[in-house]
């Protein structure tokens, strides 16, 4: 039975008790909605440990000015009947103001030079919001694995900046990114997609395709590659592309000539769901 715990007292005492009895903890941090990319999370978190622990808090820090955290969505009921029948041993919940006792004012996490560009760009104070809340569910849930999606790249990227410079005592796990049968990543705002905005939100993908066909024919040069990807974009109407790019794996910074293993990154506006998807060059 999945056991619902709100309080930072609950978490920090079921995992303790795991702990003490050896148990390898694992942790999966989510906003809910959840998806069958969340699931393969937990399903690898359950694979890898003894106790798997997920957190569902849509974290207002995370969501620049004007975005979509009230529109955001949630299903709680849901969310537990999908952890409960993977086995899932604890779920974590807690209200906003458990996770920020000192309200707006509070500490918060830098995140950093890898912060800067893309998302960080597009979404001001994103980052830091992730940075912060991460760092605070790492305090909370004490695991020994935490697993994140490479759909969200630059912030799994991040995250293991985070806990190398920080210092926290987790490994962090990279998951792939999980896909609709027409190659759409999963993401919990796909649901904001009407059946015409849906078709088209495909074209990130494709053009995440685009770019890999063209390195699988050998073109290596940077702006050309995303010239392969804008190109793929600009046919369709609907999309409205925010960037695309090809950078180095580990800095996220552009590269004019690419590499195997170099990452295509995209992100683009497609009615009010803001997408994002990546792709491994030449693997
Ligand atoms: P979110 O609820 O969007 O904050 O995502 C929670 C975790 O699930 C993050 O580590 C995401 O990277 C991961 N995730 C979201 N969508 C996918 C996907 N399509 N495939 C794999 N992981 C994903």
């Amino acid at each position: 039975m999945v056991e619902r715990l709100s309080s930072i007292e609950e978490a920090r005492r079921v995992v303790f008790e795991a702990k003490r009895q050896d148990k390898i903890v694992g942790f999966v941090p989510t906003m809910g909605a959840l998806h069958d990319g969340h699931m393969s999370l937990v399903r690898e978190a359950g694979r890898r440990c003894d106790v798997a622990v997920v957190s569902i808090f849509v974290n207002p820090t995370q969501f620049a000015h004007g975005e979509d955290f009230e529109g955001y969505p949630r299903d709680l009921v849901r969310d537990m009947e999908l952890l409960g029948a993977e086995g899932v041993d604890f779920v974590f919940t807690p209200s906003a103001s458990e996770m920020y006792p000192s309200g707006e004012s509070g500490v918060e996490v830098d995140p950093g030079p890898l912060a800067k560009r893309w998302c960080g760009e597009g979404r001001p104070g994103h980052f830091r919001g992730v940075a912060t809340v991460v760092a605070k569910l790492f305090n909370i849930v004490r695991a020994d694995l935490a697993f994140f999606g490479e759909k969200d790249y630059q912030q799994l990227l991040l995250v293991r900046a985070l806990a190398r410079d920080l210092a926290f005592p987790v490994k962090i796990v990279g998951c792939p990114t999980v896909r609709e049968h027409d190659g759409l990543a999963m993401s919990s705002r796909n649901e904001y997609l009407s059946a015409q905005e849906r078709s088209a939100a495909v074209a990130l993908s494709r053009a995440l395709a685009a770019a890999q066909s063209a390195f699988d024919a050998g073109e290596r040069d940077g702006a050309a590659l995303v010239q392969a990807m804008e190109t793929t974009v600009e046919a369709e109407p609907l999309v409205r592309l925010e960037y695309a790019t090809v950078v180095d794996p580990a800095t996220l910074e552009p590269l004019a000539q690419a590499d195997r293993g170099s990452r295509a990154l995209i992100a683009a506006h497609v009615g009010r769901a803001r997408l994002i998807d990546n792709a491994a060059l030449g693997i």
